[in-house]
């Protein structure tokens, strides 16, 4: 195996995983018992016999627990060989001398530079001691000791032996450690990077959703200042910062929303920046730090104000005669009930019209004569009648007349004063023709609690009977 920069040689006694498992790397496992595995000691020599010498020195040394094994290189091209394969080795005894004065030197400088091996460690050993680029490739190389072969004595040699080797495990067990924390870091660094743009991306998510968002939508702090909002809420809120005016009118007592989210809502109106009221439905949630301190309300609008304007409409449809504007039967017969109910004020009066001879209009004039005699009769007596009083169509051309807090007298003589109102009328058609007609009118009072719908339509249907037998354009009361 190549060594490259920065690559640590495989040290089989310090699996990774077996280091970290504390994360505390002052506690290095001891070696496991690798007993018979020697120490691998690269000698480099192009003289058989110092291969032969070292191997007999060495022979019968140890050095925590394990021998020493020479692999030997007879030159500086063969020892390349064997450093490409190999990482274990820890020392290299290296000459100086070999294929060229200064082969050991290169062999220094490919094991440095070209496999960039900085672990092993060199001890030079040269028959000529202390020549000039020796003295640089010490400086430039990391060159370990430095023998002269006489030196070579079996505790000499060991002593060499036994540092650099201590020094080469230091070395590695160090870089394998550096490069454990390094991979770690970039691992937990790496990690972090994912969840800080996952948080990123759902934060943007949720800023550009609310911008969007066609209601208003705001966030009040515990201060009661407008701290956060979308668009649609500076459209219809530009002056949020003063407050929010509502208006006085519709605000609904507020509700809570269901499953104890602390949510609430209510209805109310504002005033929009170009004039326009609209109705709001505004729900809010206070919002609660871990501590349970309020640190402010979260607020959404949604403008029903076409719902309700077609509420408005449907109920109208509903509660209207279309043909004269009055109310239909069902809601005349509904205020009735009301009163009969005993939800009015005092006595009230009922009063019946029926056009009299209204088959003549329709049969000299045409049908839609008729349609605006109805219309005409309608209109006058509104016009006559208080803001409380009511009417509606009951019929073709019969009508039920409801005056609230009115006794029986006060009754009849405002259905005297609409019955002589609609003898004087006259009823002007589109092409210019003219015609008057006339009504009679049966009244009743109405007793509340006492009564039933059914029992004044009696009263009122009988009186007026009396006044078309007693001769029309009149009033009879029950
Ligand atoms: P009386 O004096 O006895 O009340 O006679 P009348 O002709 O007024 O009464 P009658 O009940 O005999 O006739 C009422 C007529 O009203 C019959 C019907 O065709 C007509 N009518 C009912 N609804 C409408 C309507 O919406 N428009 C018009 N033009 N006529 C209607
Ligand atoms: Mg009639
Ligand atoms: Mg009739």
């Amino acid at each position: 195996m190549q060594i490259l920069t920065g690559q640590v040689p495989t040290v089989d006694a310090f699996p990774d995983d077996l280091m970290f498992e504390d994360e505390d790397p002052g506690t290095v496992p001891e070696r496991p018992s690798a007993a018979a595995v020697p120490w691998p000691i690269l000698v480099v020599d192009d003289d058989e016999q110092v291969h032969a010498m070292t191997r007999v020195l060495l022979k019968d040394f140890e050095f925590e627990g394990r021998r020493f094994a020479i692999v030997s290189a007879f030159s500086a091209a063969e020892a390349r060989e064997i450093l490409a394969e190999r990482s274990d080795l820890p020392v290299v005894l290296l000459d100086v001398v070999m294929e060229t004065q200064d082969a050991g030197l290169h062999l220094v400088h490919h094991i440095r530079r070209d496999l960039g091996n900085r672990h092993i460690r060199i001890i030079l050993r040269t028959g000529q001691p202390g020549q000039a680029p020796e003295r640089e490739a010490i400086v430039a190389y990391d060159i370990n000791d430095y023998k002269s072969k006489a030196e070579l004595t079996a505790q000499k040699l060991f002593t060499s032996l036994v540092g650099a080797v201590r020094s080469w495990r230091d070395l590695v067990t160090i870089e394998t450690l550096n490069q454990s924390l390094e991979r770690r870091v970039a691992e937990r660094t790496a990690e972090l990077e994912r969840q800080t743009a996952l948080a990123d991306g759902q934060r943007r998510f949720i800023e550009n959703l609310v911008e969007m968002m066609p209601s208003p939508v705001w966030y009040k702090d515990a201060a009661g200042r407008y701290a956060l909002c979308n668009r649609a809420f500076r459209e219809l809120f530009p002056n949020a910062a003063d407050g929010i005016e509502w208006s006085a009118g519709r605000r609904t007592a507020s509700e809570p929303m269901p499953a104890g989210t602390g949510a609430f809502s209510f209805e109310s109106s504002v005033e929009g920046p170009d004039g326009r009221t609209r109705e709001l439905l505004v729900v809010k949630r206070p919002l609660t730090a871990p501590d349970g301190t309020e640190t402010g309300v979260i607020g959404i609008a949604t403008d029903i104000t076409e719902r309700r304007r077609m509420e408005h409409e449907l109920h109208r449809l509903a509660t209207t005669d279309p043909l004269s504007g009055a109310h239909n039967r069902r809601q005349i017969l509904e205020l009735l009930d009301r009163i009969v109910d005993g939800q009015g004020a005092g006595t009230a009066c009922l009063v019946m019209l029926d056009i009299d001879h209204f088959k003549r209009i329709n049969d000299g004039l045409g049908h839609a004569a008729g349609d605006v005699a109805i219309r005409r009769v309608v209109e006058e007596i509104r016009r006559q009648l208080r803001g409380s009083d009511q009417i509606g169509r009951i019929g073709g051309e019969e009508f039920a007349i409801l005056l609230p807090e009115t006794s029986r007298t006060g009754g009849a003589a405002i259905a005297e004063r609409l019955r002589s109102g609609l003898a004087a009328l006259a009823i002007e058609l589109p092409d210019g023709r003219c015609f008057q007609l006339t009504g009679s009118f049966g009244l009743t009072e109405v007793r509340p609690l006492e009564d039933t719908v059914e029992s004044v339509l009696g009263r009122a249907d009988q009186a007026l009977y009396r006044a078309k037998a007693l001769g029309r354009n009149r009033v009879e009361a029950a």
